[in-house]
């Protein structure tokens, strides 16, 4: 029968690995096959965005090889491997014409950077940087270099500029947006981690969006919407993520903005699980570490024979621009309440309150990230 057959885990990324120790400690025997289109070695994501200022090559953020996971966690890691179709009702999924067999499949394939559709002739200077390889690729690229346009004031973006900005960079921030953070923070705290930007030097141009990059000698040229220009020698793409959805649709599983989950994990067909960046759990996308953690740990009892559902607590975001240090949990979308605003300069305290008065999100800067141990307690779990 397919029970024969291993739990395959599509992605070495922080949700595939985490799953699959997790997995190991219950199951010591379980045949376990991961398969993964980059090289498989097992890194922790966040330290792609604080890499500039530690000066840290890829080849040092990299914890272990694909080799040393599969020893360690005693299972077969097929890296540099693609999967392109999933057939759930003869449990298989393909590598090309190469049929593989599933007991249980589970999807840790993550979210991919949405490309900017900018006109002019230097695509092949425009990273995104959304891997372990896509770093490397960039640090090389910025080796020598001195000026860095990013596209992008979200999450990603304010921490690359941070961490380039320590990192010895002059930075140009272009984003189609009123005040940076957009959907984290409200305007009083963003302009707090603006301004702090600003004094690094990291100039932002926010409203208008880069319509046109052209080569200019080594480097490009960006013009804006606005009709501002502004001359690089890279260009950072950091407009945002999305689940990978494309091999799902094709195989019939029900998707919205991720790949629908309910609390078992369980996607709309039989034995086929998702977690981590791919995954929308119960309307949630959640693109961060703790979530997937918790995921994992349900997961891996779940595919041991227990079955589990996964809930999550209160889980605030860092955002690591530590000239301004900013913690966030943001109301849950759709929350009907208001934000009140206390704190100058760069201590902001930024608190969301229901109708009755209950907290549902704060947003803390500066030195009042300090009142985060006390929000939380008063805070409501994101899925009980
Ligand atoms: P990924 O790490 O993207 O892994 C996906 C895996 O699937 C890869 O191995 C890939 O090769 C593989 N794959 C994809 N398609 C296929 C295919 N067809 N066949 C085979 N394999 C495939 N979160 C926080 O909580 N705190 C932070 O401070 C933070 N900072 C971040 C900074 C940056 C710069 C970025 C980009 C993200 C940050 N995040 C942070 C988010 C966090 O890193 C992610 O939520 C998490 O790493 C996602 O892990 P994942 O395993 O779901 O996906």
């Amino acid at each position: 029968t397919k029970d024969t057959a291993p739990v395959v885990v599509i992605g070495t990324g922080l949700a595939g690995y985490n799953l699959v120790k997790e997995l190991r400690k219950l199951a010591p025997e379980q045949p376990i096959l991961m398969i993964t289109a980059d090289d498989g070695r097992n890194y922790s994501k966040p330290m792609l965005s604080t890499g500039f200022g530690k000066n840290k090559s890829a080849d040092e953020l990299a914890m272990a090889s694909a080799a040393d996971m599969a020893e360690q966690l005693n299972i077969v890691i097929r890296t540099n491997t693609r999967v392109t179709h999933i057939d759930p009702a003869a449990h298989r999924i393909f590598i090309g014409e190469e049929p593989v067999e599933y007991s249980k499949l589970v999807l840790a394939w993550g979210a991919e950077a949405i490309r900017s559709r900018v006109e002019g002739d230097a695509e092949e200077l425009i990273y995104s940087i959304n891997d372990l390889q896509d770093y490397a690729a960039f640090r090389q690229a910025a080796d020598g270099k001195k000026k860095v346009l990013i596209m992008g004031a979200g999450l990603i973006g304010a921490e690359y500029a941070n961490d380039m900005a320590a990192g010895g960079f002059d930075i140009d921030v272009v984003a189609p947006c009123e005040h940076l953070l957009p959907s984290l923070l409200p305007a009083a705290a963003a302009d707090a981690v603006q301004a702090g930007l600003e004094g690094l030097g990291v100039r932002f141009h926010l409203g208008p969006l880069v319509n046109r990059i052209v080569r200019e000698g080594e480097g490009v040229r960006a013009t804006l919407t606005n009709g501002e220009t502004i001359a690089a020698d890279v260009v950072v793409s950091a407009i945002g993520l999305r689940p990978r959805l494309d091999l799902a649709v094709k195989a019939g599983l029900q998707v919205n903005q991720g790949i629908l989950v309910n609390r078992r994990l369980e996607t709309s067909e039989a034995d086929i699980y998702a977690l981590g960046d791919c995954a929308e759990i119960e309307g949630r996308v959640l693109l961060y570490v703790l979530p997937l953690m918790a995921s994992a740990r349900a997961l891996a009892k779940t595919l041991a024979g227990e079955a589990t559902d996964t809930s999550f607590g209160v889980m605030p975001v860092t955002v690591k621009t530590p000239v301004v240090p900013v913690v966030v949990s943001p109301p849950a979308a759709g929350s009907s309440g208001n934000w009140s605003i206390d704190g100058e300069g760069a201590d902001i305290q930024a608190e969301f309150r229901g109708e009755s008065g209950e907290l549902l999100g704060y947003a803390l800067t500066g030195a009042r990230v300090m009142n985060k141990v006390a929000l939380n307690k008063e805070l409501p779990a994101i899925m009980p």
